[in-house]
C-alpha cells in the first residue's frame, strides 16, 4: 500500500529524514515509536505530501506521489489522517462534520452522506452523537468523531500521528479501542503512537526512529521485548 524508498526532508539545511526505507502492506497495521523530534510526524506528512520530500520516492496506494503529474487530491481522498488535536469544525453539528467533505469533494447527495455518516459513527460508538456539536463531547468522544469523520470518506490507508496524546489518560482507551476495531476490520494503518501496550498488541510491525533514520524495525515482540539496537533499548527504557 505504501513503498518509501531513500526519503530524505530537509527543512533549510536540517535534514530532519535522512534516508528512510519503509513499506507498509495492504491490511499491515504498521507503529512507528520514537523519540521527539526524530522524525515521525513529518514521515507520516510525507507520505500524504502534507511535505514535499526533498529526495527518494514514495509510491502511496499505487500512485507515485513524488511524480510531479501524479493527482494529488484524487489521491489524498483516498487516505485518512487523524491528528493528536481532533481538527472538527466546531460550528458544525456532528452529522456535518461527517457530511461536508462527503458531499462537496465526493459529490454524494444528501441522502447518502447521511447514511454513510451514521454507519461511521456507529463503528466509533457515538450513534447517539449526530446532533451534537464537538464542544458538548468528550475529548476522546471528539477524536472518535475525527476518526469516524475520516471513516465516512472511505480511505483505504489511514494515517494517525500521536491521537490520543491530547487526551486525558481516561480517555485513551475507547480510542485505541476504536482504533484496534478498525485494524481487526482489515484497514492498512501507519500509526505514530507513544502506546506502547497498544503497539504491542495490534501492530504487525513497530518501527524505531532516532534521528531521521528507521533504527531498527520488526515484530512488536522483537522491537518492544528484545530489540536489537542499543539506541532502541535506551528509547525503551525511557518511556516504559
Ligand atoms: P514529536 O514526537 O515531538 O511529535 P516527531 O518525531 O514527530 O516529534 P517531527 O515533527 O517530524 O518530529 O520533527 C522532526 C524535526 O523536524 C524537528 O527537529 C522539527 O523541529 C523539525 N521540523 C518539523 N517541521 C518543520 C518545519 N516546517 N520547518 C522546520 N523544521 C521543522
Ligand atoms: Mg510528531
Amino acid at each position: 500500500a505504501v513503498v518509501v524508498e531513500g526519503l530524505v526532508k530537509s527543512f533549510g539545511a536540517t535534514e530532519v529524514l535522512r534516508g528512510i526505507d519503509l513499506s507498509v502492506a495492504a491490511g499491515e497495521v504498521v507503529c512507528v515509536i520514537g523519540p521527539s523530534g526524530s522524525g515521525k510526524s513529518t514521515l507520516l506528512r510525507c507520505i500524504n505530501l502534507l511535505e514535499t520530500p526533498s529526495a527518494g520516492r514514495i509510491c502511496t496506494l499505487g500512485v507515485e506521489i513524488t511524480d510531479p503529474d501524479c493527482e494529488l487530491d484524487a489521491l489524498r481522498r483516498r487516505i485518512g489522517m487523524v491528528f493528536q488535536q481532533f481538527n472538527l469544525f466546531g460550528h458544525l453539528t456532528v452529522r456535518r462534520n461527517l457530511t461536508v467533505a462527503q458531499r462537496r469533494v465526493l459529490h454524494r447527495g444528501r441522502a447518502e452522506a447521511d447514511r454513510v455518516a451514521t454507519d461511521a459513527l456507529a463503528r466509533v460508538g457515538l450513534a447517539d452523537k449526530v446532533d451534537a456539536y464537538p464542544a458538548h463531547l468528550s475529548g476522546g468522544q471528539q477524536q472518535r468523531v475525527a476518526i469516524a469523520r475520516a471513516l465516512a470518506m472511505g480511505p483505504e490507508l489511514m494515517l494517525f500521528d500521536e491521537p490520543t496524546s491530547a487526551l486525558d489518560p481516561e480517555l485513551v482507551g475507547e480510542v485505541l479501542t476504536v482504533m484496534r476495531e478498525l485494524a481487526e476490520g482489515g484497514m492498512t494503518m501507519l500509526v505514530v503512537t507513544h502506546e506502547m501496550a497498544f503497539a504491542r498488541q495490534v501492530a504487525d510491525r513497530v518501527v524505531f526512529m532516532d534521528g531521521g533514520v528507521i533504527v531498527e524495525s520488526g515484530p512488536p515482540d522483537e522491537v518492544l521485548v528484545a530489540p536489537r539496537e542499543e539506541r532502541t533499548r535506551a528509547f525503551l527504557h525511557r518511556v516504559l
